[in-house]
């Protein structure tokens, strides 16, 4: 490798994702130089909130596991940044309610093992062995993890040598299956139970049979174990909170600035970043690594031949994530007092009546609205102290479901404007179906959709979660997200190196930062 420039930063993150802001804060803490470039004018990517008229519109964030109770990369890094005491996490009391035609009257899934396993035995007595089994089976996931996760000498091992493989089977025994194949394992075709406990599916994945196993054990099985919570005043603090402590430790952060090359070295090696702002001109700065917090497949685009060609390869057979859609609802009355119990509620069509039949939810917004209403979740702030508005202003709510950029392909502009609007109107008049008084209630609403996703996180397909958590492909050929890439010096931190959401995006950052660490030695 060249000898790099003495003015060249240490590391160069394009991206101000919570990937790239955890990756670019915890090697700015350990003394390395350190720049953020990021295209939008505001960091946090999909962790955003936008205040609108005295009310806090959230962009993305239901629930994240809160730090602490399971294990979770969250928590490590937070206290790593000594930022843990910035960000309020505020617990969600029930995971979910599940108003379905296929399950009858409405189900509600609360936090804590122990009583998720008493609602379900109380619903499904028959199956009360079962979901004993299953939860079981989580919560051998969630010990494993919690024991690989904790820092033990040889003596400690050396004395638990003889629970390990007790421990380990958990992670072992359904290592390369599905969601699919272990709940028809345990459930059979009891589909009303499995739809209960996989309402939320979307957080995840959208087709079950191709969902690994034990990815959704660890996120599912951490929010059975744990809980979810929601970030005090919205997603952005976190990512503020994550700035504050790149700032502090002198790291740099550009807004408006779009990376558009990353030039490499005679060895092949990155060497430096080109950006723009706006119509300001280019700037190059060089840089000894680079973490690419925008997803791999924009990077392709920004490399030079060889190294594009090597990126490209790497991902080119790698399924994406799902993407979605969000409507966001400015209210003129709380949900309570509309009659709305839940922080999230989760309303099934009818044409679902098995947990197969989420493959066909992505494809609803492909049309105008018809007979095919696609399953939304809803999330109701006002449920708790979620801080989002002002004091005697109702809290707003939002509705999310499952969406493909191809719903929206070759659509005028007009004709786009007119399939969103009829879809807001479709799934308010859902709404207010459930919860008479909804509609007269809504003061705006508004609607990203999978193209909306893709065009502003410059992310392909609108994937939000990475690449898609499939199955691995052989036994012991380890999770599906890498953080090497095949270019010298550069490094995946995102939700694309992550298991996808939050906790993911955060921990594919730490992963990078890490990396990073290495290669510079
Ligand atoms: C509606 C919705 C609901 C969600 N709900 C949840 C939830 O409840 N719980 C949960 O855990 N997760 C949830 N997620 C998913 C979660 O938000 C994401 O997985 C996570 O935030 C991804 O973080 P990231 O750092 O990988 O990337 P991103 O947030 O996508 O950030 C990438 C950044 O790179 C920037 N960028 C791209 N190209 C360039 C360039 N050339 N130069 C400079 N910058 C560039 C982008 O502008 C962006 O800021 C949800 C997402 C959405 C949209």
């Amino acid at each position: 490798m060249s000898p790099p420039s003495r003015s060249a930063f240490d590391t160069v993150v394009i991206g101000a994702g919570l990937g790239g802001l955890s990756a670019a804060a915890l090697l700015a803490r350990d003394g390395l130089s350190v720049l953020v470039l990021e295209r939008a004018d505001h960091v946090g990517g999909a962790a955003t909130t936008l205040a609108r008229d005295g009310v806090a519109q959230e962009m993305s964030l239901h629930m994240t596991v809160p730090p602490g109770g399971t294990p979770d990369p969250k928590a490590a890094i937070l206290d790593r940044l000594g930022l843990r005491d910035l960000v309020d996490f505020v617990p969600v009391p029930a995971l979910y309610e599940l108003r379905s035609p296929a399950v009858g009257a409405p189900f509600v899934l609360p936090a804590g093992m122990d009583p998720a396993e008493a609602a379900l035995t109380a619903r499904f007595p028959e199956a009360a062995g079962a979901i004993a089994g299953f939860l079981d089976e989580l919560r051998g996931i969630q010990g494993a993890m919690a024991l690989m996760s904790e820092r033990h000498d040889g003596r400690w091992w050396r004395g638990h040598l003889a629970d390990l493989p007790r421990g380990m089977w958990a992670l072992l025994r359904d290592y390369r299956h599905s969601l699919s194949q272990v709940m028809q394992r345990h459930f059979g075709d009891n589909e009303a139970l499995k739809l209960c406990l996989a309402a939320n599916l979307p957080y995840y994945a959208d087709d079950p049979d191709r969902l690994w196993w034990l990815g959704y054990g660890v996120a599912q099985g951490g929010f059975l174990a744990g809980g979810g919570a929601y970030i005090r005043g919205g997603s952005q603090r976190l990512a503020e909170a994550l700035a504050g402590g790149i700032r502090d430790r002198g790291g740099r952060i550009l807004c408006g600035h779009a990376a558009t090359g990353v030039l490499t070295d005679a060895d092949g090696a990155v060497c430096a970043v080109r950006h723009v702002r706006g119509d300001r001109g280019t700037a190059e700065v060089p840089c000894r690594s680079v973490i690419a917090n925008a997803a791999p497949h924009a990077l392709v685009d920004l490399l030079p031949a060889p190294a594009a060609e090597a990126l490209s390869a790497e991902i080119a057979d790698r399924p994406l994530s799902l993407s979605l859609f969000h409507v966001s609802y400015r209210m003129a009355r709380s949900g309570s007092d509309l009659g709305i119990g839940q922080y999230a509620t989760v309303l099934l069509p009818d044409w679902m009546q098995r947990l197969t039949d989420w493959r066909a939810a992505g494809a609803a917004l492909s049309t105008h609205p018809h007979e095919l209403m696609p399953p939304l979740i809803t999330v109701d702030y006002g449920q708790i102290d979620a801080g989002l508005s002002a004091a005697g202003r109702p809290a707003p709510i939002t509705v999310t479901g499952i969406d493909r950029v191809s719903n929206w392909a070759g659509l005028s502009e007009a004709d786009r404007r007119a399939r969103k609007a009829a879809w807001i109107a479709a799934i308010t008049a859902r709404l207010e179906a459930e919860w008479p008084g909804f509609a007269a209630a809504v003061q705006s609403a508004e609607m990203a959709t999978a193209e909306t996703m893709a065009r502003h996180l410059g992310t392909p397909g609108g994937a939000l979660y990475g690449f898609a958590p499939e199955p691995p492909a052989r036994l012991m050929s380890g999770p599906p997200m890498r953080v090497r890439t095949a270019v010298p010096g550069l490094f995946l931190g995102s939700a694309f190196s992550g298991f996808g959401g939050y906790s993911g995006a955060m921990g594919g950052g730490a992963g990078a930062a890490a990396a990073v660490r290495r290669f510079l030695g």
